[in-house]
């Protein structure tokens, strides 16, 4: 059996697809290490079609930067082609990373005629370089407003190319920048290089300053864990709310929820076993190093975990993650929702992205050491984190600002809107000693050790000391940004992410440069410097619940910020002091900037009131004509057993039904006046956009909310085989 239906009767049991592992030409499972990457342009891919110094060129330029020059592209285009041919490819495209929060991509044929008019298969290094897309329907915020200001997309050779391949065909994804002619960034991805670079420059520097003159760059790392939902789709399809937007607008919360906690790593239903299978193949293949599978904490939710990678490759393999996610769900009967709150009342969906740094050795700069110059490196780039995140979680807290995340920030089931960072207990305690000044007249090496830095190993390998309600906890060696929403592009808040502790690292560095005697700092003076930015930065330092309201109170005492929602929370984007360091790391223009502000309000907009219009006419269409039919059914029924009988149990039915149509009645009536307030409109007639965000958000929503729970009412009333729609029941469980 493939779906149980215990609850209704109307919808069908979706058949069950298997999937299996491939074989090998032996017949054999194969292995993951025989189909990992096979359709990544990676290096042995180019090793077998390019000179070996072309292959070591662009391997550096993937690694550190760099650019490509005409005739490398040429050589690589080239090579390119004839791998993709071989593999049965027939088109190329820019596959970027529009402000749609999806990715865009424009396919061309290889074909090309030569002189002699015959068929060719051509692609060249201009046409790898760069392509122009018509993208006067991309989201620009009036960048591309005047006639020159078209958009461009520019190959990201840092990001390998690969091949998409389906049943119906197989393209060249070419992962690309969009930029507009003057250089603004239309994408989420050029955010996130910009901001790669400064940090690599910032972080090299410090390292030198600490006497570590070898490293010639650091990178960040990001894993990002996914969280979804998986629904019958013969059951989401029958809902608009959830088609349209990917959240369900009404529905009554099920008698059974999560409260017996007995989804959380629970088995792996075989159905969901068979849509992992093939989602993991898929993945190999791309190159996405998938690692983890498990249920996760509501019915029907689940989530996947990457092994890290740097952060631009791990941010354009999420996107293939969430597509792919879409899509293999969608073979196996169900629908995807990667929304951050498809259910209301049920637990919503994140993405915690892990994020790290590694020098060009390859070593985790945020991993505690066993030595106590170890220990001073890993403190230090924690210190300048900290700073980072202090001196600039406001723009950190609108990077993750979208309506969907609305629902789940501050929610007690996710972080709060207030930016604190979690450290654990022994970290604490560290910094505290190093705050209180337990090291002054020590040697910096004694000092450590007398602060209990021995015990940082522990940190690093234990990660049992967790926080589950911070939004930016550290977790042994890396710290988890866990109040990324589930849909987001995780390359947008990484880019802020990085520049915040660029802007950190910067301003360490700095201090450290004052201190300096031939171009290196003392451990001694390292402490100093680093006891300055504990004392700093410690309002942001919170190791409680952040469920709990002693903390939102405790947070307003410490005067940090708290946006509850979106409109509200993108209003920094404006404020020149608060942004400057996006445009000191150069991660984003002041231009950028405001194109951003007026996107993002813009969508904001435009997802809620496609909500709502959503729910409106789920009302007028279904609701209302179901409650009132049913209604109409009721008061028949009892003027029936009152004018066909006067014996005693006719009666009594007559009165229960009665009392029945009265409150269905009741609760329709109730349904209509909040129906016709969510209807008048009047919250949206404002002269700009950042006024009707601020308006829903306001107005509108509470008064949608209040027709939910109308609905929601007479969802209990009116019988299930008379209800229009799928009900939470139905689409949470039952999947075996
Ligand atoms: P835990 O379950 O303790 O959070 P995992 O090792 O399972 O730790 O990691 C969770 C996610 O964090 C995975 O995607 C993993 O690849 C990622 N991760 C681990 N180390 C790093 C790092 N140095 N930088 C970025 N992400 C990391
Ligand atoms: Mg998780």
């Amino acid at each position: 059996m493939a779906t149980s239906d215990k609850t209704t009767t109307s919808f069908s049991a979706v058949p069950v697809r298997t999937f299996d592992r491939p074989r090998n030409t032996a017949g054999h499972l194969a292995r993951v290490t025989e189909y990992f990457g096979t359709n990544v342009f990676d290096l042995k891919a180019m090793a077998k079609r390019l000179a070996s110094q072309d292959v070591e060129t662009l391997s550096r330029v993937m690694k550190f930067g760099g650019k490509i020059d005409a005739s490398l592209a040429e050589r690589i285009a080239s090579a390119v082609k004839e791998w993709a041919i071989e593999k049965g490819a027939t088109h190329y495209c820019h596959w970027f990373q529009p402000q749609t929060g999806t990715t865009a991509e424009k396919h061309d044929a290889f074909l090309w005629f030569d002189k002699q008019g015959n068929p060719i298969e051509r692609f060249t290094g201009s046409e790898l370089l760069q392509s122009e897309p018509d993208a006067s329907s991309f989201p620009s915020g009036g960048l591309r407003a005047t006639f020159e200001a078209r958009g461009y997309t520019g190959w990201d050779p840092s990001s390998p190319m690969f091949i998409m391949e389906s049943e119906n065909g197989r393209t060249v994804y070419i992962p690309s920048v969009f930029i507009s002619y003057h250089g603004e960034a239309l994408d989420f991805k050029t955010p996130l290089l910009r901001s790669n670079e400064a940090f690599s420059r910032e972080a090299t520097k410090t390292l030198q300053l600490l006497g570590e003159k070898d490293i010639v760059a650091v990178t960040t790392t990001v894993g990002a864990e996914q969280e979804f939902f998986l629904v019958d789709s013969e059951k989401a399809r029958l809902r608009p709310d959830l088609r349209l937007s990917g959240r369900s607008v009404l529905g009554r919360k099920p008698p059974k929820g999560q409260e017996l906690e007995d989804h959380y790593f629970g088995h792996i239903p075989s159905r969901v076993q068979a849509f992992f299978n093939e989602f993991e193949v898929e993945s190999y293949k791309l190159g996405i190093p998938v690692k983890t599978r498990h249920n996760e904490v509501a019915p029907g939710q689940f989530e996947i975990a990457p092994i890290f990678e740097g952060s631009n490759i791990a941010s354009d393999h999420n996107q293939l993650v969430m597509k792919l996610l879409k899509s293999t769900a969608a073979k196996h009967g169900f629908m995807a929702l990667l929304h951050e709150k498809p259910f209301a009342g049920v637990n919503g969906s994140g993405k915690h992205v892990n994020w790290s740094m590694s020098d060009s050795t390859g070593r985790n700069l945020l991993d505690p050491g066993h030595t106590p110059h170890e220990n001073i490196v890993f403190l230090t780039f924690l210190c300048a984190t900290l700073q980072g995140i202090s001196d600039n979680a406001d723009v950190l807290r609108a990077s993750i600002a979208t309506s969907g995340n609305d629902h789940r920030l501050g929610a007690n089931e996710a972080p709060p809107a207030i930016i604190s960072a979690f450290l654990g207990n022994t970290l604490d305690k560290i910094l505290n000693a190093l705050e209180s000044g337990t090291t002054k007249n020590v040697p910096a090496e004694r000092a450590l050790i007398d602060l209990g830095v021995s015990q940082l190993q522990h940190v690093a390998k234990d990660n049992t000391d967790r926080n589950r309600t911070s939004p930016f906890a550290f977790t042994g060696n890396k710290f988890e940004f866990r109040a990324v929403g589930s849909s987001a592009p995780v390359n947008y808040p990484t880019a802020i992410l990085n520049a915040a502790v660029t802007d950190g690292l910067s301003k360490l560095n700095a201090k450290l440069e004052a201190r300096a005697k031939g171009g290196v700092v003392a451990p001694e003076s390292i402490l100093d410097v680093l006891k300055e930015i504990i004392v700093a930065t410690k309002a942001i330092r919170f190791e409680g619940n952040g469920y709990s309201q002693e903390w939102r109170d405790e947070a307003a005492r410490r005067g940090l910020s708290n946006f509850p929602n979106t409109p509200a929370a993108l209003q920094v984007y404006a404020d020149e002091k608060k942004t400057r360091f996006l445009r000191e790391t150069k991660t984003l223009s002041a231009e950028d900037l405001q194109a951003r502000l007026s996107i993002q309000q813009e969508r904001y907009v435009k997802q809620r009131l496609i909500e709502v219009t959503c729910a409106i006419e789920m009302v007028q269409s279904s609701v209302l004509p179901a409650s009132m039919r049913y209604l109409g059914e009721l008061v028949s029924l009892s003027k029936d057993a009152q004018t066909l009988s006067i014996t005693s149990p006719a009666q009594k039915m007559a009165t229960d039904v009665g009392t029945l149509s009265n409150r269905v009645q009741t609760a329709l009536t109730t349904l209509m006046t909040t129906y016709e307030k969510v209807t008048a409109g009047d919250a949206l007639e404002h002269e700009n956009v950042a006024k009707t965000a601020v308006a829903i958000a306001a107005q509108l929503l509470p008064k949608v909310e209040d027709m939910r729970e109308a609905v929601d009412e007479l969802e209990a009333l009116v019988p299930t085989g008379k209800w229009p729609f799928p009900k939470y029941q139905d689409m949470l469980f039952g999947i075996e």
